[in-house]
């Protein structure tokens, strides 16, 4: 039978794309749970909220709304933030610079763990994140805890970046999935840890087809 698949690592490691093509591989559903935090990101710069202000986040929270569609075109879901499609905006550095203090309040984390879980709610799901296999879906049947090389991490995310038109110096995007790590590990509230039951890859050295592989696999047994 259909299952959940939680996907937790480091940031920049290529959970999205490889959570995506496992999805494909076995007719899941891929639900990108970062999208969620960068959307709510977008929604309090551009509405000049603060994280740290109390009444600035139930504002905030009280006029988020995000949604998934897919695009008709290209096969891929794309990421809506108040009815607006911003999947391209989520992924600027602006964004990625103030996400993950974003992701340390635990008002917006319990908006956005509970709008994951109702998502999640049929089997047959991929999710990708930080805290997938630990607080949204502890109970997944298959938990990956994926990993690699800073340096690797920062030359692919260099060129994600750089094909979507940003331009961005490789110590910069180095400087800043170092600091989400660090963030994203030692907050309170889902800190990013690997779960005693994951299964670990390292995508440093083995090619985009071999992880993809590798979780299908483990998925089908
Ligand atoms: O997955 P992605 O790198 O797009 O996530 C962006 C940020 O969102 C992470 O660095 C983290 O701060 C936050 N996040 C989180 N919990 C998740 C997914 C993402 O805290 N489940």
């Amino acid at each position: 039978g259909k299952i959940v698949i939680a996907i937790d690592g480091y940031s920049g490691c290529g959970k999205s794309s490889t959570a995506k093509a496992v999805a494909k591989a076995l007719g899941y559903t891929y639900i990108d749970s970062g999208a969620m935090y960068r959307a709510a990101t977008l929604h309090f710069l551009n509405h000049y909220l603060l994280a740290s202000n109390p009444h600035d986040v139930e504002k905030g929270l009280k006029t988020l709304e995000i949604s998934f569609h897919l695009n008709p075109e290209t096969n891929i879901q794309e990421t809506y933030l108040n009815g607006l499609n911003v999947e391209d905006e989520i992924r600027t550095m602006r964004v990625s610079e103030n996400v993950s203090q974003i992701a340390t309040i635990k008002e917006i984390r319990r908006e956005l763990v509970a709008q994951q879980q109702r998502l999640g709610r049929k089997k047959g799901v991929v999710m990708d994140g930080r805290d997938v296999g630990s607080v949204v879906f502890p109970d997944a049947e298959l938990k990956v805890f994926m990993t690699a090389n800073l340096h690797t991490r920062s030359v692919r995310r260099q060129a994600e970046l750089l094909e979507k038109g940003e331009l961005v110096d490789l110590e910069d995007i180095k400087k800043n999935l170092a600091s989400r790590d660090q963030v994203d590990s030692t907050r309170a509230e889902g800190p990013l840890k690997k779960m005693e039951d994951a299964m670990e890859v390292d995508t440093s050295d083995i090619s985009f087809d071999e992880q993809v592989k590798a979780i299908v696999d483990r998925a089908r047994e």
